[in-house]
């Protein structure tokens, strides 16, 4: 089973009755919901208004796969709480970022960049699947569009990524690296744009394929690893081997 931690700051879910009309139960009660119906994976959520962010050690150390949503409250998370995600995803955490988590902490410092973009409120959105090959595009239509997105806009203030999975296109003429992976030490991350909290993107079916499919494509099969060394070879693998050989 993949253990995946849907982590979401909740808090436009609390202030604004819109959000909550569009996610009663959260962005992550959605996002856990339609996670749910894949019988390989085993999804929780965890907030911000929890116990230690709804992250202490036990189930941040029991989880395979985080999913990450944050807007208003980015400084809210603690730098020493951001730093173990960090570690974690370096020893082969998977981790998904949605749309204003572009921001966050966790991936700031992972990308090294500002992550700055261009936005502009409510527009209609065109996905385009530029790697029609790669697992994260498994049954997702090659091209989708979103009624209402929030335009996210180049340029995209990120390293280059080393697979770009979907081009975004809006109505008002901008585009968007709206798809992209990266390998960080040992964990894969993923990037994807749609989801801003006033839309109902995260009922779209393709929106919901692309999130399973970047579990499964994010999960560590090997595990992840218990600590990141450094060793001092003291005797080469070539010495090993002639004294195996000789004597
Ligand atoms: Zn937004």
């Amino acid at each position: 089973m993949i253990k995946v931690t849907v982590w979401n700051e909740a808090v436009h879910e609390k202030f604004s009755r819109e959000v909550a009309r569009v996610y009663p139960d959260g962005i992550h009660g959605c996002i856990k919901d339609f996670l749910s119906l894949d019988d390989e994976i085993e999804v929780r959520t965890a907030t911000l208004g929890m116990k230690e962010c709804g992250l202490p050690d036990q189930v941040l150390e029991d989880t395979d796969v985080l999913i990450w949503w944050g807007h208003m409250a980015h400084g809210k998370v603690p730098d020493k709480l951001v730093d173990k995600i960090y570690d974690r995803v370096l020893r082969g955490m998977g981790l998904i970022v949605l749309h204003s988590g572009h921001h966050s902490k966790i991936f700031k410092k992972l990308m090294g960049t500002t992550c700055n973009l261009s936005w502009r409120e409510g527009d209609r959105e065109r996905l385009w699947l530029v790697n029609p090959s790669h697992p994260i595009a498994r049954g997702v239509d090659p091209c989708f569009e979103l009624d209402v997105e929030e335009m996210y806009g180049e340029r995209f203030d990120i390293p280059e990524p080393d697979q770009l999975i979907f081009l975004g296109w809006f109505a008002g003429g901008e585009v968007f690296r709206s798809g992209c992976c990266w390998q960080k030490g040992l964990g894969r991350v993923f990037y994807f744009q749609p989801g801003h909290e006033s839309n109902p993107t995260y009922h779209n079916e393709n929106v919901q394929k692309v999130i399973t499919n970047a579990v499964h494509w994010v999960y560590p099969a090997n595990g992840i690893a218990e600590k990141l060394e450094c060793p001092h070879i003291k005797k080469s693998p070539e010495e090993i081997y002639k004294e195996r050989n000789n004597g």
